[in-house]
């Protein structure tokens, strides 16, 4: 009966925590909240100064007195003060905004996605900070589930599905089946992994010191994962590019008078930095091709993780995985030609999420709206 009540005045609220964004659906609102997984704090009293964007800030602008922590850093409770911080935090706006209900009244069903890598002991703690940040029931369920869940994936079939999740900290790899998880791993390799690597080679190329965002912008921007043999099917592509390949035949030295034909077919982004030599700033301009080449390395590992998962899957779930394919999810996904690469590696058909920043916060929705469905799939969870 109370029950009842509590849900007549509150909000469900299903959480994405992820490594690098955390999202907050809200029943009959969708999603509502997209902020970056960082809290600001006094670094001695661990006082709470700021949570999110404003948070993310000031990352690398902070006094002595303050830092920065990404609470889920690594796909781990990396600080569980700013993780349950962060979770009170939303809790407490999404019911403060339209609603003259307090919290702790309306004591809202909440449901939290966290990396499959969380422990046993760190989950219980994330359930815990839920519960006392008001909810009156929390459930915990496994990202790579919530985000087949969200893509409309029926994940109780008899049929292997393997979902790859690729983050900022962490790329999830997990083969589902009856509802379960049969084979997982977290690797700490993802997006941020790919900002690191294009740093590091703008230094080593260029002798150019890039900021953490100014790599990621030149990732976003101008980012692939594959060299567009697609591109090369566009006929104005082809002529354009055979025209600089045989100008260049016939006068290698001459590779200057080029580049204006270049820019038009080979995309450039130009960036600004710190030159390592004079400590002064400079700006550069980078071709899509010098990025393809930094982030190589890091792709190889992932698609090395989803063929190490494959291995260890039992044979009749990989030849479902052969026939069905890939699902490829998380903000890392969004990389020009990612899916194709993954393709010619793996020979592994790969289908897109459609919103792959959203797939595990709609996930959370979709299990909040079906009680059956959550008792089948939550790994942690319930009343006190
Ligand atoms: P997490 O679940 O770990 O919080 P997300 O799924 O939110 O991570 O993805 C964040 C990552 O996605 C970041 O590394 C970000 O740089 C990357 N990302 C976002 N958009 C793009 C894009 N268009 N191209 C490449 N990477 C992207
Ligand atoms: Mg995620």
């Amino acid at each position: 009966m109370f029950n009842k009540l509590f849900s007549y005045f509150s909000h469900d609220v299903g959480i994405d925590l992820g490594t690098a964004n955390t999202l907050v659906w809200v029943r009959g609102k969708g999603v509502v909240i997209r902020e970056p997984s960082v809290v600001a704090m006094h670094k001695k009293t661990k006082k709470v100064i700021a949570i999110g964007a404003e948070a993310k800030k000031m990352v690398g602008k902070t006094p002595a007195t303050i830092i920065t922590v990404k609470p889920l850093h690594g796909g781990v409770i990396a600080d569980f003060d700013a993780t349950s911080a962060m979770i009170s935090h939303y809790i407490q706006q999404v019911h403060e905004v339209g609603n003259v209900i307090p919290v702790a009244w309306s004591r809202p069903r909440v449901v939290i996605g966290i990396p499959s890598s969380v422990t046993e002991v760190e989950r219980r703690a994330v359930w815990e900070a839920a519960l006392s940040a008001g909810a009156r029931e929390a459930f915990l369920i496994e990202e790579p589930m919530a985000a087949a869940i969200g893509e409309d994936v029926s994940v109780f079939l008899p049929t292997g599905v393997m979902v790859v999740d690729i983050g900022g900290g962490t790329t999830e790899i997990a083969i589902i089946s009856l509802g379960g998880i049969v084979v997982s791993r977290s690797l700490k390799m993802a997006g941020d992994d790919m900002d690191a690597a294009i740093g590091h080679y703008i230094r080593l190329r260029h002798g150019l010191l890039l900021g953490e965002s100014s790599s990621e912008e030149l990732k976003m921007k101008i980012g692939s994962a594959y060299e567009g043999k697609l591109k090369a099917k566009d006929p104005k592509f082809k002529k354009e590019s055979d025209a600089i390949l045989k100008a260049f035949e016939e006068k290698p030295e001459n590779d200057e008078k080029h580049i204006p034909l270049t820019e038009r077919t080979i995309k450039i982004a130009v960036v600004r930095g710190r030159d390592i030599e004079t400590g002064l700033p400079k700006s550069l301009r980078v071709s899509e091709v010098e990025v393809r080449e930094a982030l190589s390395p890091v792709l190889s590992q992932i698609i090395d993780g989803i063929t190490d998962v494959l291995e260890e899957a039992p044979p009749e779930l990989t030849s479902d995985i052969l026939e069905h394919g890939i699902l490829l999810t998380g903000g890392g996904s969004l990389l020009a030609g990612l899916d194709h690469l993954i393709v010619e590696r793996t020979h592994i058909p790969v289908i897109r999420a459609e919103d792959p920043l959203t797939s595990v916060v709609r996930g959370t929705g979709k299990v909040l709206e079906d009680d059956s469905l959550l008792q089948r799939v939550k790994v942690i969870g319930g009343l006190r």
